[in-house]
Order: structure tokens, then sequence, then C-alpha cells
């Protein structure tokens, strides 16, 4: 127990060793991406057009499938738009620890866990005591029909809150187009139970849980330690219903709370139209785009709030 712990604060206390500013980022705020992936669960042809909803609708841009070219493509996307951190997730452990290795200290390294038992509790404790992984998740389970609320992922809420892990999980009312995927599993409501049983668990719920607005709210409102990303809808659904979510939970005061992620998957330009749709938000003062920004992603990662002004204030 002590060796994790020590291991986790020897990582946490990384991030405050940010790599250096490249001449074309001054004046560039910085991002925390709590949002990637190194791919997607199922293979698709190179230069497929990016996901789009709702039907009938045209993605733009190509799929990159060739997993180095995505990283390097990743990483220019990272430092054009000065990246500091991404949170990476990906089914296949291997290639997120090549990336992790290929940009030391750019990535918090996550599984993938679309299936509950294609790994197990005690591999993933394993993982984070030698530093392997830093972080749980997504938890995608609800794309193969299975609920927040599903038994077998009990066992990982437990680990992750033993261990003081980030979680990532997708409970939305949106999802890839899978035989098994279910709207109704993505109710935010259904963390209820997992956030009272795992009070110090610390869950965040990617896409903000669209377009589940009050269910959102209301789990938000009542456990503080939850916090939500941005992510696809950034980028996949039209940028007024984009908008519209976000200002609603905005001026429901969780601008704290709303961190900025890409879910790039395949698409890496896509990081690029993520971080604009922030930039341009008309409703967003300069101070709360700073917070889903970087803010928030350092708070919720558990830097304490002077060191993270101090590292903000050196790219002022
Ligand atoms: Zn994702």
């Amino acid at each position: 127990m002590k060796k994790y712990s020590l291991v986790l604060a020897l990582f946490w206390l990384g991030l405050l060793a940010f790599p250096q500013d490249k001449p074309g980022q001054r004046g560039l705020q910085p991002i925390i991406d709590m949002h990637m992936h190194t791919g997607l669960p199922d293979e698709i042809p190179a230069g497929t057009p990016a996901l789009c909803r709702p039907d009938p609708c045209e993605g733009d841009g190509g799929a990159t499938v060739d997993d180095t070219r995505l990283m390097e493509k990743t990483l220019e996307a990272m430092d054009r738009y000065n990246i500091k951190k991404g949170f990476l997730s990906g089914i296949d452990i291997s290639t997120v620890q090549a990336w992790s290795e290929a940009a030391p200290g750019r990535f918090i390294a996550s599984p993938f866990i679309l299936d509950p038992n294609s790994t197990t509790p005690g591999r993933l404790r394993e993982a984070y005591r030698t530093g392997e992984l830093q972080g749980m998740g997504e938890i995608g389970t609800q794309l193969m029909g299975l609920s927040p609320t599903d038994p077998a992922l009990e066992p990982y809420f437990a680990l992750a809150e033993e261990l003081n892990v980030p979680v990532l999980i997708h409970t939305l009312g949106i999802g890839p187009y899978m035989p098994h995927f279910r709207s109704a599993s993505g109710s935010p409501l259904l963390l209820e139970n997992i956030l009272a049983r795992h009070p110090k668990l610390r869950l965040y719920v990617e896409n903000a849980g669209f377009p589940f607005r009050d269910e959102m709210i209301a789990v938000m409102y009542q456990y503080p330690q939850l916090y939500v990303d941005v992510s696809t809808i950034t980028w996949v659904i039209p940028r007024t219903a984009f908008y519209d979510y976000l200002e609603a939970l905005i001026r429901a005061g969780l601008g704290k709370r709303i961190m900025f992620g890409s879910d790039q998957m395949v698409w890496p330009e896509k990081i690029s139209e993520a971080v604009e749709a922030i930039q341009q938000a008309p409703f967003l003062t300069e101070a709360q785009k700073r917070d889903i920004f970087y803010n928030n992603a350092v708070r919720f990662l558990g830097i304490d709030g002077e060191s993270a002004s101090q590292v903000t204030s050196v790219h002022d």
C-alpha cells in the first residue's frame, strides 16, 4: 500500500515538471487533454471519415490507422496547442506503453475497459504498483450493453478508490453504433450508488453525460467529487448543440468541474477542432476557458491550487 502511494505520489509530482515550451507556443495557455485514445476498439479502413451525429450527416477528415503515424500526429497537435498532458486510453496496453515511452511525461497511461473480464483488478493493481499505468478507463462497458452498476465493475471502482487513481467512464446517451449499446444504460443517475459507495473515487464522465443535462447537474450538485470532460461533443454533434449543453452546465454554476478533452481516437485533426470549440465559445469568459483547459484538470488530478496557478502563470 505504501509502495503504491509512493509511485502515485511521484507520478503526480511529475505533473509539475512540464516540458519546456517550444517557441511557437508563447502566449498559448497550457492545456491538459483528459480524453485521448491510441485508436478505436474496432479496426476501420484508413481514410474513413470522422464520426458525426445526428445522421444524416457527413464526417470530415480521414482516419489515421497506423499506430506510429497516429502517435506522431497526436504529438504534433499537442505541441501546436501547448497540450502538456493527455489522459491516454487504449485497449492494447502495449500501445499505450509505446506512446508513453516515446513521449516521457506527456501521457497518463490508462487501460480502455470495454469488457470487465478482459483484465482483472489484480492485474491492474500490479500495473499501478509498477507505475506502468496511472489512470483507469475509459470504462466503455456501456458500448457492450453493461450499465455502470453491473457487479463486474464494482471491484474496479473499489481498486481505483483505494489507490486514488482517476477514472474516466462512458455514461451518456450516445456512442458508436454497436449492437449492444443502449442509451438507457448511459443515464448519469446510474452513477449515484457508485459515488455513494465510493466517496473518495475520482470519477469523471465523458461528453459531460450528453444529452442528460438535468441528470448530470443533479449528480454533480450532489457528489462534489464528480467531474466531467467535454470530449467528443466538441466535434461530433452540431456546434450549436454543444454550446447549448455547455452553456447550461456553466449557467448551473459547474464551470469549475468541466475539463477539456478531445477524444481524438483515429482523427488527430479533431484535437484542433476541440480546442477551437472552447476558444470560440462566446459565453465563456477567459477565466472559464482557463479553468476548462487546465485548472480544473490540475485540481481533479490532485495538484493543489497554488502550484497550479504558479505553473499557469509561467505561460501568461
Ligand atoms: Zn473516448
